[in-house]
């Protein structure tokens, strides 16, 4: 399927992106505000959000906020404040994608030492899941709010060695539903992306043998990031679409 969104199809949105410094968050912070959306650059390395608020600025797009957060030892408490601090400074919320991901170490099944499987659940599902909480109340202020989740395929598939990373994302898909089918009749709309293999560095160290060249880039898979946030893509609802399909 052809995804294609208006020029202005976010225009006086507002949509936080998690993990906005690097690799497919950054692309996505830059195309939706490019569509018109004022975007929240949530991340850890604060340097790194300050270079995409920057090229957003010089762009010439809507300005943008930083919200410099580490979801490894954020509380509910953090992102309670956090939405205090967005409905203060914008008053709405219109958009979450949730992309912050990590993937720990690959190894055996019985080789995941009980450190490194807390840190992935930590990030990809318990801080996206408080987040997400801690949200709700004003995504469901907006007449038309999309949630958007990262997913992975082996979220959807087991694979040997992808240990907690794997077990993660199921989870992502698990939360994408449960949330789907609760909201199915109000204004919250709740997906999952699946990105496939894509050029960065989360899939450099996964794949470190690879040749970059042969992937998406984050660029090239944006147009269903960009659907599943504009009015184009109202009637979805409850999906894992892989954005780059067999
Ligand atoms: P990436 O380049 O490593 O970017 C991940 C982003 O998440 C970075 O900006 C990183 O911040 C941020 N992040 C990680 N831990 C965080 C934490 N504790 N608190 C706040 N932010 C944190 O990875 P990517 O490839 O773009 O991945 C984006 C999403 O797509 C992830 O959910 C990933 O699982 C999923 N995915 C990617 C692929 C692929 O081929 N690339 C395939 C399937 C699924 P820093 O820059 O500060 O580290």
């Amino acid at each position: 399927m052809e995804y294609q969104v208006a020029a202005n199809a976010l225009d006086g949105k507002v949509i936080l992106v998690t993990g906005a410094g690097d690799g497919i968050g950054r692309q996505a912070a830059l195309s939706y505000a490019q569509h018109g959306a004022t975007v929240i650059l949530l991340g850890r390395t604060v340097k790194k959000l300050e270079s995409v608020y920057d090229e957003i600025e010089t762009a010439g797009f809507p300005q943008p906020a930083i919200i410099p957060l580490d979801m490894l030892g954020a509380t509910r408490q953090h992102y309670l404040d956090m939405v205090d601090t967005i409905e203060q400074q914008f008053g709405r919320i219109d958009g979450v994608l949730h992309n912050a991901g990590m993937l720990g170490v690959l190894s055996p099944f019985d080789q995941i030492e009980e450190k490194a499987f807390d840190e992935v659940m930590q990030v990809n599902v318990k801080a996206t899941f408080l987040m997400t909480q801690a949200l709700m109340p004003l995504l469901q202020k907006s007449d038309d709010a999309r949630l958007v989740f990262t997913t992975s395929t082996v979220g959807h598939a087991g694979r040997a060695f992808w240990g907690a990373y794997a077990m993660s994302k199921f989870a992502t898909e698990g939360m994408m539903q449960v949330l789907a089918d609760e909201l199915s009749n109000t204004s919250v709309k709740v997906n999952a992306i699946n990105p496939g293999g894509t050029r960065t560095k989360m899939r450099a160290s996964a794949f470190p043998a690879e040749e970059a060249s042969k992937l998406k880039s984050p660029l090239d898979i944006m147009p269903l990031y960009l659907y599943l946030m504009a009015p184009e893509g109202i009637n979805v609802n409850g999906q894992c679409i892989d954005a780059q399909p067999k």
